[in-house]
């Protein structure tokens, strides 16, 4: 039997296929990284224990495995080394520059975009992305259509463009999982979705002289999202610990995993962030589990 301990640690939605980030713990070797392809994970148990989340370089987009062993103070969070290793601040026009890490300031001075979102059911957030990363924002947030409004010099100024039509407009500044689900459910039409975004985009960049034509596009897997919008019933997952899953995973939107068990469930990848999880592959023989009805640090990430 194996001596692997597996973590959860996020989910990568860089390769073609979002796949399911673990930390994997032996007594033999240094803590490794592995992702998995989700119709590999054929169910997953969330124990107790948790783990640091890792670290995340900014400049590189390179996630790392948590090398302290410290603990942060609860599931789903850094260490403090990995924190400082990160040098991450998502509210950064809150603090002075010279309050933020060395990578942050490089980081911020690149090109950024504003954006709009749109997440089914006519929910529409504006946000802004490192422009190098924008259609990894996109997925990593489980955004269905986008659109680019502007290009900004730095973040500072998409943020202040940001800021504007979030209090002029009433544009959110995020979405919560719960709303996601709801709009994912809605089934609202594709073409209905790129027209709201349309038509938002335009109003907003002739008030502002913004000189731009990028058109909105359709950001999720259409095969993916099938599944889920051919369910008739669908278990949303409001279970505290130990949490099991039983799949396989037949979708992930963002950071919301789909499963398919005998009816179709939904749950945030937040839930199993940090976590030991004890992951049920296809081909291993594992008992059973007990069938009951998640940003990754990178989804804070902009
Ligand atoms: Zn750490």
């Amino acid at each position: 039997m194996s001596s692997e301990k597996f973590y959860f640690v996020g989910i990568d939605h860089a390769s073609a296929e979002a796949r399911l980030l673990f930390d994997v713990l032996s007594l033999d070797r240094p803590p490794s990284r592995r992702a998995m392809s989700p119709t590999d994970v054929a169910g997953l148990t969330r124990l107790t224990k948790f783990r640091c989340t890792g670290s995340y370089n900014l400049l590189s987009g390179e996630s790392e495995v948590c090398r302290s062993g410290k603990l942060p103070s609860r599931a789903g969070q850094q260490c403090t080394e990995c924190w400082t290793l990160s040098g991450f601040n998502p509210a950064f026009y809150n603090v002075s520059k010279s309050e933020l890490s060395e990578q942050q300031q490089k980081y911020n001075l690149e090109p950024h975009s504003v954006y709009l979102a749109h997440f089914g059911a006519s929910q529409i957030k504006i946000g802004i992305a490192n422009a190098r990363r924008l259609n990894l924002r996109w997925k990593e947030q489980g955004a269905l259509a986008a659109i680019e409004l502007f290009r900004a010099t730095s973040a500072y100024d998409a943020r202040h463009l940001e800021l504007k039509v979030h209090s002029g407009y009433g544009f959110p500044e995020a979405v919560r999982s719960n709303r996601k689900i709801e709009g994912l459910l809605s089934r609202q039409p594709e073409e209905e979705m790129l027209r709201e975004l349309q038509d938002d985009a335009d109003r907003l960049r002739r008030d502002f002289g913004l000189a731009t034509d990028e058109r909105p596009r359709i950001v999720y897997a259409r095969r993916l999202y099938a599944k889920v919008s051919e369910a008739n019933e669908v278990m949303v997952t409001n279970a505290s610990s130990p949490l099991t899953l039983r799949g396989p995973i037949v979708s992930i939107i963002g950071g919301l995993m789909v499963w398919t068990a005998d009816r179709i469930a939904i749950t945030t990848a937040q839930k199993f962030l940090g976590h030991q999880v004890w992951p049920k592959s296809v081909d291993a023989d594992f008992a059973d589990c007990k069938s009951i009805a998640r940003a990754a640090q990178q989804e804070n990430l902009f």
